[in-house]
């Protein structure tokens, strides 16, 4: 199997049921948080219980924006340059989180269903690609 390294430890998982992100849920107000939160913060909860919980797959995009020139650095990138979306995206569980858009197709509009997926970045690392969380149009 072929290595890969996250480019953050910690924030999604490929789990036993598919790609999860990682984050917390107050078991009080049930209040989702991505990343894990260390307290509640909303102001309406009597009692923040923060529990971890995996969030995803299934969502709907919220809204997005067209990356169409490199960001700047420490961000990195393999040469050519290719333009990608990023969305905001409501998951299924409660959760609106950012993540690119898997694939090539900049004409996506919000209102898509899309499922989290695990993808390769944009460059590699000593020759090990590194791989992000993604939302894939369905
Ligand atoms: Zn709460």
């Amino acid at each position: 199997m072929a290595a890969e390294k996250q480019v953050v430890e910690g924030l999604f998982a490929e789990t036993s049921a598919g790609p999860r992100l990682l984050g917390s849920r107050c078991a009080s107000c049930g209040a989702a948080y991505f990343p894990k939160g260390s307290m509640c913060h909303n102001p309406d909860c009597d009692e923040s219980k923060m529990e971890d919980a995996e969030f995803g797959p299934k969502g709907k995009l919220w809204s997005l924006a067209i990356q169409t020139y490199p960001p700047p650095p420490p961000a990195k990138y393999d040469e050519p340059y290719k333009p990608y979306a990023m969305g905001v995206i409501d998951l299924d569980d409660g959760l609106r989180v950012l993540g690119r858009l898997s694939g090539d197709d900049l004409t996506v509009q919000p209102g898509v269903d899309v499922e989290l997926v695990i993808e390769p970045l944009c460059h590699e690392e000593d020759g090990t690609p590194v791989v992000t969380w993604k939302f894939k149009p369905v």
